[in-house]
Formats: C-alpha cells, sequence, structure tokens
C-alpha cells in the first residue's frame, strides 16, 4: 500500500477509543487527552454517561466523539454479568432495538446522533448453533463504522470491512507494546485503533494514565493521524469513493 493515502505526510492513523464511559474516563482520561488536544472516542454504556452527564456533553465541544455501544451491552451468557441477557438467546429484532434505543438515549441526553459503534465485547452474533446470526450487516445499516475488540492486527485502510474495524488492547499494556503496535502500524501504513477501559494508575481493564501520557507525547508534531473513529473512517470512505 502507498503512503500516500493518508493526509498531509501521515504515514499511519491511530484512533483511541473507551469503553463503557467507566467514571475514570471522565476524572483521569479526559483532562489528560485535553491537555494534549488529543480527541478520542468514547462508546458509551447509558447509565454511567447519564451519570456524568454534564462532563460528557462537555466532552463533544471539546472534539471527542460520542458512539453507541448498545442499550444493555449484551454479550455471551458466559460472562457471568450477562447471564440474564445473553447473545445466545438474542434475535436481530431485539438487537436492532437494543441499537436504536441506545442511539434516541444518547441523542436526547447529549444531543448528538451516533456515527459509530463498538460491540459490547467484541462479539458479532446473535442466537445458537445453526440459528446464529452476525449482526454486522444491522451495525452496517446504521453507522458508518462498527469497531470489533481484541484483535491482533491494525486495519489496512484499503481493504478493511467498515463494519468490522479491528482494535487492538490498550488495557494494562505497558508503553513498549504501545510502541510495537505503532511500529507496526508505521511499517504498514494502517489504521491503528486501541481500545480501552479504565484510566487509572493501577487496577484491571485500566489503560494506565502514564501510558496514555507518555503516548500523548509521542504523538505529537508526530506522523501519525491521531483522531476520532468518525473522523478517520469518514476520510477512509471519501479517498475509496475517488
Ligand atoms: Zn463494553
Amino acid at each position: 500500500m502507498s503512503i500516500e493515502f493518508w493526509p498531509e505526510g501521515k504515514v499511519a492513523a491511530l484512533s483511541l477509543t473507551f469503553d463503557d464511559a467507566r467514571p475514570s474516563q471522565v476524572d483521569h482520561g479526559l483532562p489528560l487527552l485535553d491537555s494534549y488536544g488529543v480527541q478520542a472516542t468514547f462508546y458509551v454504556s447509558i447509565q454511567p454517561m447519564r451519570d456524568r452527564k454534564t462532563e460528557w456533553k462537555q466532552s463533544i465541544k471539546n472534539g471527542h466523539e460520542i458512539g453507541n455501544h448498545t442499550f444493555n451491552h449484551p454479550c455471551s451468557g458466559n460472562f457471568s454479568f450477562a447471564r440474564n441477557k445473553p447473545l445466545e438467546e438474542y434475535n436481530l429484532e431485539q438487537m436492532r432495538d437494543e441499537i436504536l434505543k441506545a442511539n434516541s438515549c444518547i441523542e436526547q441526553e447529549l444531543g448528538i446522533q451516533p456515527k459509530t459503534f463498538a460491540y459490547p465485547c467484541g462479539q458479532k452474533f446473535v442466537g445458537r448453533s445453526k440459528d446464529v446470526r452476525s449482526y454486522v450487516p444491522l451495525v452496517a445499516e446504521y453507522f458508518l463504522v462498527g469497531r470489533d475488540a481484541f484483535n491482533e492486527v491494525p486495519n489496512d485502510p484499503t481493504f478493511t470491512d467498515l463494519a468490522q474495524v479491528t482494535a487492538l488492547d490498550m488495557d494494562d499494556v505497558t508503553f513498549e507494546t504501545v510502541q510495537q503496535y505503532l511500529d507496526y502500524a508505521r511499517k504498514h501504513n494502517s489504521w491503528l485503533i486501541f481500545l480501552g477501559h479504565e484510566i487509572s494508575h493501577q487496577g484491571k481493564q485500566t489503560v494506565n494514565i502514564s501510558v496514555l501520557e507518555k503516548l500523548c507525547q509521542f504523538l505529537k508534531d508526530g506522523d501519525i493521524w491521531v483522531d476520532t473513529v468518525e473522523n478517520i473512517g469518514t476520510y477512509i470512505n471519501q479517498k475509496r469513493s475517488i
């Protein structure tokens, strides 16, 4: 792939994404990102978003993106938290309701329409066995981009399916690991998407604050384009249609 794909001499693109509207994202993440002028995408769960509505509204004014992460966060019943309403017992119409209900709550609370979506737990199916159906086509119907999770390689922007773009886990990793991913993205002119949950000093499912800060410093005036999933997805769509 040619380096000319990306704008203004950039060699790769990066989106930072954080899921579930965890309070630590508001308390630690947004102030840090804002101090570096780095814009990220937040796939919000509805109740925690409502609990910090003022800050999430402000985040949109500061250029961050708010995306859809469904209303009830359905995942496989193998997760104990999901057992009372597991994906194995969903059908496509229920999933459509999940998506539309979350969209209308976000619109009502924050005054914007989400343009991108993140699959809860990175799982993209409903039903069981011979009745399993993919809900990727539903996501493609309503959103510019659907973000997968826990993948191994970043996206080739000339090839990737925008309805299920890959994302690499940034929880609990060192800056050296982050740098290895960035090196790969540079070498292959990729769109790298990171996903994380908490933003804090320690704990499970946590992007370490000092790793995030180092990353922000590293990206400053560099050759990687850092922007929201919506903005980079829009660019890729336009570039491919030329
Ligand atoms: Zn989630």
